[in-house]
């Protein structure tokens, strides 16, 4: 409340002026209750200002000490009720603001996290609650708040779908990128004529198949498969045939796998495969079985007329032995299949690791 210059007129001493400065306390006491009653927190106010102006009024008219002694009692309890209801409405107002307090404070809770994201509908919003200082009723700062946090909960609610579809259609695509990295992948390890894995897989097969063995002390074999005069097949057939013997090639390679056995093309019309058993004998039994399934004649159209073609291969085995390198068991299964060659073709030989190697390594 403002300090009030309230002219006492305290220096007039005789005592019949005292009566005028009492009356005049009085009414300037008035005044500054009509003052005092604050507009915001209370709807009396104006009502309140009139008591105040319609007592002040009275003192002035009344006629004698008893009468205006009467009018003094109405005035004080009059003023006593309107300081309670004062009080009482502080009270309120306090109330409000705790109120008030929670509402901001739920506010704040809903924006948190998301504030950034939506900057743009955030400004607007504290723009509006900036002009809300300005509303001196309480009740009405209060419904406007209300009204506020609907709409920025509408907003919170509308980004969050929005999140929600954008993270489903991220979560599409990375799964549709993860899938053709896959596919590139499997393409990149896959020969494109056979459709078995090509020399790189082959490369990185070994390498595991050689630590799980060190790993295990457990042996496996590796064998190197090459067409017998595939040049004279190309000669004799055209390119396309030969394409098409190679294919025919890796098909009955492929069917004397047993689980977890590999068969790749190595490379033109060389194959190279990994089996499982550690037995040189059994590895080669199984490849002399396949070089017995090839059929005696594989017919083809040439220009309508019907033309036959047979092929035949031969290959070297070796086992894994303690401290191998993939280099040396290649070269040792390569060296097995020369052996081969030089025995006439179309079989199989096998090669273990020299005892003197195996001495010095
Ligand atoms: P050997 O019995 O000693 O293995 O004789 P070979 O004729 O099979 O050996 P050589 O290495 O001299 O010939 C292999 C031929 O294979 C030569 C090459 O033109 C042919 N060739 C390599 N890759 C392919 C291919 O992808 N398709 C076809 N059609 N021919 C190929
Ligand atoms: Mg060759
Ligand atoms: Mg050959």
């Amino acid at each position: 409340m403002p300090n009030e210059i309230i002219e006492l007129a305290l220096n007039q001493k005789s005592n019949d002026d005292r009566v005028p400065v009492l009356l005049t306390l009085a009414d300037q006491l008035l005044v500054m209750i009509g003052k005092y009653v604050p507009d915001s927190s209370s709807r009396r106010a104006p009502a309140v200002r009139n008591h105040v102006a319609e007592w002040r009024s009275r003192l002035r008219v009344e006629p004698g000490p008893d009468a205006l002694s009467a009018v003094a009692d109405q005035v004080v309890a009059d003023c006593e009720t309107l300081l309670e209801k004062v009080r009482i409405d502080r009270a309120d107002r306090e109330a409000e603001l705790t109120d008030l307090m929670r509402v901001l404070r739920e506010v704040v809770n809903t924006l948190r996290g998301d504030a950034r994201k939506f900057e743009a509908e955030l400004q607007r919003s504290t723009t509006v609650m900036e002009s809300m200082v300005e509303i001196q009723d309480i009740r009405e700062l209060k419904r406007q708040l209300s009204r506020e946090i609907v709409t920025l909960k509408q907003t919170v609610a509308r980004r969050e779908e929005t999140d929600a579809r954008q993270c489903e259609l991220l979560s599409s695509r990375v799964e549709a990128l993860q899938q053709s990295l896959k596919s590139a992948r499997a393409e990149a390890a896959t020969d494109p004529l056979t459709s078995l894995p090509n020399r790189g897989a082959l490369d990185v097969a070994l390498r595991e198949w050689i630590a799980r063995a060190a790993r295990t002390s457990t042996p496996f074999t590796v064998a190197m498969i090459d067409l017998d005069d595939f040049k004279r097949i190309n000669d004799k057939h055209g390119h396309q045939v030969g394409d098409r013997v190679i294919v025919a090639a890796s098909q009955i390679l492929a069917a004397c796998l047993e689980g977890g056995d590999i068969a790749a093309r190595w490379g033109g019309e060389e194959f190279a495969l990994l089996f499982q058993t550690g037995s040189t004998a059994r590895a080669r039994e199984r490849l002399t079985a396949s070089l017995g399934r090839i059929s005696p004649s594989y017919e083809y159209d040439l220009g309508g007329e019907r033309r036959f073609v047979t092929f035949t291969f031969s290959g070297g085995v070796t086992a894994w032995a303690e401290g191998d390198t993939p280099e040396a068991m290649i070269k040792r299964a390569d060296k097995a299949l020369y052996s081969a060659k030089r025995a006439g073709k179309k079989r199989i030989e096998t090669r273990s690791r020299s005892f003197l190697h195996a001495l010095v390594s």
